[in-house]
């Protein structure tokens, strides 16, 4: 298999020379580094210079995070501040706040530090000089007993009664010293206390115990990203209360800090306003945006922009080339794992266009194939290797496998125990249907029809049972009416009961379509279904067979199963890129058209007679003249 592997034509894939990717320049720039969301980066830029709020609307791992970073990058360093909690004489419960040029906060802290040593210092001199005096007079008096005891009530006096410098010394609340680019603050599923600031609770409020308020003032993100980005993932996530108190934050550009736990002492203090002028940088998926609170998404809206983040980019030079830099900007990112040759970075890419799902592109779910480098990248570091090579980025893919690939593959092998899927002899009535799981993963998904004459006697009803969604529950109502269509055979005097087999996880999407068709044919005319055979494709109410997502895994995961022939539809031809060992294991057959479908799949004397009477009754031809995969 390695072998085989690392046969792909390297100049085919990009135009120009490396022994690996240590010699791959890296843009210092974050904005630079991002891949194949052209369009996302020109309006960061663009609401970078304006200051504009930004909502980025995406599949994970397509870069939004990293694109808020970014964004960070680009803002100006200069106009970073400072900001202090000062006590306030008047009233304790209401700090002061003051801001200062980034790095002056530290020093005025140290300042008043040293200034309050000082005093303190002096004084315990001062004391010390007292408490002796009294010891040497009362011994000299021969009073010694009283006069310790006199020197002790002092000590103790005056420790409760003079002012405490330190009680002075103002708090650093936001810290900008030495940074080098303006903040950027990830508040993804922080609580409203990291977010808005809290002011930390007092066990001692009095007897001189006691912090002061100013000093138990904490930020919240909104402060520290002052100046800044703050970034929120799945912004719906994110309590009503804190999308107002955002809000809020984003319209007055200040937002007073107060104590978030309502019994506790901190809720007794409120601080003057504290600045949190920062750009949001809200993301999501399409459904995480819609449920966000309707002013804040507004809000945004109206002062900002609205990205929508690629899932893939077209399969060709220039994105090839960004991809073998992609790879050397994870190997820098990580620090540890060796650089990768090129045939790593071409299997790498390889896998890209195996990701994708669609022809002609790669996969721009970068967080996931950076997943794959590193895993990799971790098996040569753990053989000593010095570069990363196509044999390790093979065994990565084997063992990076996600949670759902793993998931289908314990299905698999309890489906195997309890014998749920056939892969030999004919059955009427039963199909090896194939869907996906959880986005990267197959799984064979046993289909089975049977016709019973109508229980109602108005109308035949098509029931189905095991664990369907939405969709393909839609695509279970449409079968009887494509039936009807395409076999001419009227069904309304039977019902069909449909049964997915093992379908704990539940069935989304109508690709299971044609073969829940080709079970209903096959079981209303009594002919066997070859079960060698498995099947994906979406059916026209005419009997086209439409594309499905998703066809590289179901194939897979058919020949991993046992299964000889796989039918998929022929617009999916293209998007087939298997892995090598299985290309031996199963013969891939791409169809247009139901009649193709029933050809390939059906056995026995009678299918002929049902070709021939669904090729009368519709205009599909069978294409006889397939070309083999
Ligand atoms: P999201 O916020 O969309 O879930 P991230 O920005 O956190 O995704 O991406 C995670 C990592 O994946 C990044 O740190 C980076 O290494 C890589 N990555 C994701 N998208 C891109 C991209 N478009 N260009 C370059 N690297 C990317």
């Amino acid at each position: 298999m390695d072998t085989e592997m690392t046969t792909i034509d390297q100049n085919e894939l990009y135009d120009f020379d490396f022994n690996t990717t240590d010699s791959i320049d890296v843009p210092e720039l974050l904005i630079d580094q991002i891949i194949g969301q052209e369009h996302a980066v020109t309006v960061v830029k663009k609401a970078a210079s304006q200051r504009r709020h930004v909502m980025m609307i995406g599949t994970p791992g397509t870069g939004k995070s990293l694109l808020a970073k970014a964004m960070a990058e680009l803002l100006p360093k200069e106009e970073l501040q400072d900001i202090l909690a000062y006590p306030n004489p008047e009233d304790q419960n209401n700090p002061k706040i003051r801001t200062v040029p980034a790095g002056k906060g530290r020093e005025i802290v140290m300042a008043h530090k040293l200034e309050a040593q000082k005093k303190a210092q002096s004084r315990n001199m001062l004391m010390m000089l007292l408490v002796f005096g009294i010891i040497i007079y009362s011994f000299y008096v021969d009073q010694l007993l009283w006069g310790i005891i006199a020197a002790i009530m002092i000590l103790l006096l005056t420790r409760q009664l003079l002012p405490k410098e330190e009680m002075m010394i103002p708090k650093l609340v936001v810290n900008n010293y030495n940074k080098e680019h303006a903040p950027y603050i990830d508040a993804t599923g922080t609580h409203a206390g990291a977010l808005l600031g809290d002011v930390r609770h007092d066990p001692f409020q009095s007897g001189g115990l006691e912090t002061p308020a100013h000093d138990r003032v904490e930020s919240g993100d909104i402060h520290k990203s002052h100046k800044g980005v703050l970034f929120i993932d799945e912004i719906n996530t994110l309590s009503l209360e804190s999308q107002q108190s955002m809000l809020t934050a984003l319209q007055e550009k200040e937002y007073a800090i107060t104590g978030q736990s309502e019994r506790s002492s901190g809720a007794l203090v409120k601080t003057e306003p504290v600045p949190c002028d920062f750009i949001m940088v809200a993301a999501g998926n399409l459904d995480a945006v819609e449920k966000m609170h309707p002013a804040l998404r507004s809000r945004i809206k109206g002062y900002g922009y609205e990205i929508f983040m690629r899932d893939s980019m077209e399969d060709d030079l220039e994105n090839r080339r960004n991809l073998v830099r992609f790879v050397a900007q994870e190997v820098m990112r990580d620090g540890h794992i060796p650089p990768f040759d090129k045939s790593a970075v071409n299997e790498v890419i390889r896998e890209a266009r195996r990701r994708a799902g669609r022809k002609g592109h790669l996969t721009l779910k970068l967080r996931d194939l950076g997943g794959l480098v590193r895993v990799a990248g971790d098996i040569a570091h753990a053989e000593e290797a010095v570069v990363t090579t196509a044999k390790h980025v093979l065994a990565a893919k084997k063992m990076a496998r996600s949670i759902e690939q793993q998931l289908a593959d314990s299905y698999l092998e309890r489906r195997k125990d309890y014998q749920l899927f056939q892969k030999n002899g004919s059955a009427v009535g039963r199909v090896n249907g194939l869907a996906v799981m959880g986005g990267d993963s197959g799984i064979v998904l046993p289909i089975m029809a049977e016709v019973t004459p109508a229980q109602s006697s108005s109308e035949g009803r098509v029931i189905a049972t095991g664990m369907l969604k939405d969709i393909a529950k839609e695509a279970v109502q449409n079968v009887s009416a494509v039936i009807k269509n395409i076999t001419g055979k009227d069904t309304s005097n039977h019902d069909i009961h449909i049964q997915f087999i093992g379908t704990y996880e539940g069935v989304e999407g109508d690709s299971a379509s044609i073969s829940i068709a080709t079970a209903v044919i096959s079981a209303l005319e009594n002919i066997p279904v070859d079960q060698s055979v498995a099947m994906t494709g979406s059916l026209s109410v005419r009997g086209d067979v439409l594309p499905i997502g998703g066809a590289t895994y179901k194939i897979e995961a058919a020949a991993l199963a046992g299964i000889k022939k796989v039918i998929i539809p022929k617009s999916n031809e293209d998007d087939v890129l298997i892995e090598e060992a299985y290309k031996d294991k199963i013969e891939i057959v791409p169809v247009t058209n139901i009649i193709e479908v029933i050809e390939h799949s059906l056995v026995g004397v009678d299918k002929q007679r049902i070709v021939e009477k669904l090729s009368k009754l519709t205009n599909l031809k069978l294409n006889l003249d397939i070309p083999e995969v």
